[in-house]
């Protein structure tokens, strides 16, 4: 059977990742995370000190280094997911802080971070049978995947459900500063120049505000069976 490439886009925190994770394993398709490539930059960049006290990104600096960013995910026997290596370390824990969080818009706005990871992530799909989540998959990754999603929610819904997240991994934070990090980021991945967050034309919206992970999920292998079938 022949497979198909399938991307995700949407918002931060509208469950992207559960419900692409959800749908590949059982497609036995690859699962590609590719906010974890941007949050191990932002975190390569904090380690390196290119990010200063003031929250600045010395976006020179970063550009010069980018060539001694070597990323890579590594499957994780314990917990059946992929985890993100930067430069042969397991940086998983590190990069789903609130601080790489707070970041990792300004550096993904960035052009030569975007075409260093844009590269990466076509070369991933290049024998479709992938699932892939971001901001720009379906536009400027994928534009020619058999299936697009774009994912939406209020950011009150999605600010619930991420600080939910964040207080389960031992996180202090507080609903209004997970509701602010949302709404920021959504702003500044919605209005940069280079691959703004939009939705492409032939995307499927899917507002998931009312709708529980169960539901969500048959509906869009539903969308996806259907997909595989016209293309087989
Ligand atoms: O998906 P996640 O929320 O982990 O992504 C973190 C950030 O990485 C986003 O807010 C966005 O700034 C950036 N990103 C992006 N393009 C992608 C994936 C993520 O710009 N394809």
């Amino acid at each position: 059977m022949g497979k198909i490439t399938i991307a995700i886009d949407g918002y931060s925190s509208t469950g992207k990742s559960t419900i692409a994770k959800r749908l590949a394993s059982t497609l036995n398709y690859i699962y590609v995370d590719t906010g974890a490539m941007y949050r191990a930059v932002t975190f390569f960049a904090l380690q390196e000190g290119i990010i200063n006290d003031r929250g600045e990104v010395d976006e020179a600096t970063l550009i010069d280094k980018l060539s001694e960013v070597h990323l890579k995910f590594v499957s994780n026997k314990e917990t059946g997911r992929s985890d993100m290596f930067l430069n042969d370390e397991n940086v998983e824990k590190e990069i789903r802080t609130m601080q790489v969080s707070g970041f990792v818009s300004k550096v993904a706005a960035i052009k030569e971070v975007r075409e260093k990871l844009v590269k990466i992530q076509q070369e991933m799909g290049k024998d479709k049978g992938i699932v892939m989540d971001g901001r720009d998959i379906g536009t400027v990754v994928f534009p020619d995947a058999e299936l697009k999603l774009f994912m939406t929610a209020s950011p009150e819904t999605r600010a619930a459900r991420r600080y939910k997240e964040l207080l389960e991994k031992g996180e202090e934070v507080t609903y209004a500063e997970v509701l602010k990090n949302v709404e920021e980021r959504d702003r500044i991945d919605s209005t940069r120049t280079i691959s703004p967050l939009t939705k492409a034309k032939d995307a499927i919206e899917f507002d998931n505000s009312d709708m529980g992970l169960e539901e969500q999920f048959e509906r869009i292998h539903d969308f996806s069976q259907r997909v595989i079938e016209r293309v087989n």
